[in-house]
């Protein structure tokens, strides 16, 4: 999976995990099901949001290039 592709990915679990928690509000389950995708969220950014070139982290680095061995993401 590219960089890129990843973090929109990732991001989009996330929010369907945040829509799927407040919906616990109607629905006390949800909450738990919500945690579980906001979770796996994470689990796919922290996975793959990591540099080809060096396989560095990249957090919230969201720059076109590593900033730890200057590759850029997604050639
Ligand atoms: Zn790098």
């Amino acid at each position: 999976m590219k960089v890129k592709e990843a973090r929109k990915i990732s991001n989009i679990i996330i929010i369907t995990g945040l829509a799927i928690i407040l919906m616990g509000y109607i629905y006390k389950p949800f909450v738990i099901i919500g945690s579980i995708v906001f979770i796996y969220g994470f689990i796919v950014n922290i996975l793959y949001n990591r540099c080809p070139g060096c396989g560095k982290y990249f957090d919230r680095n969201t720059g076109d290039y590593c900033r730890y061995c200057g590759k850029k993401i997604d050639d």
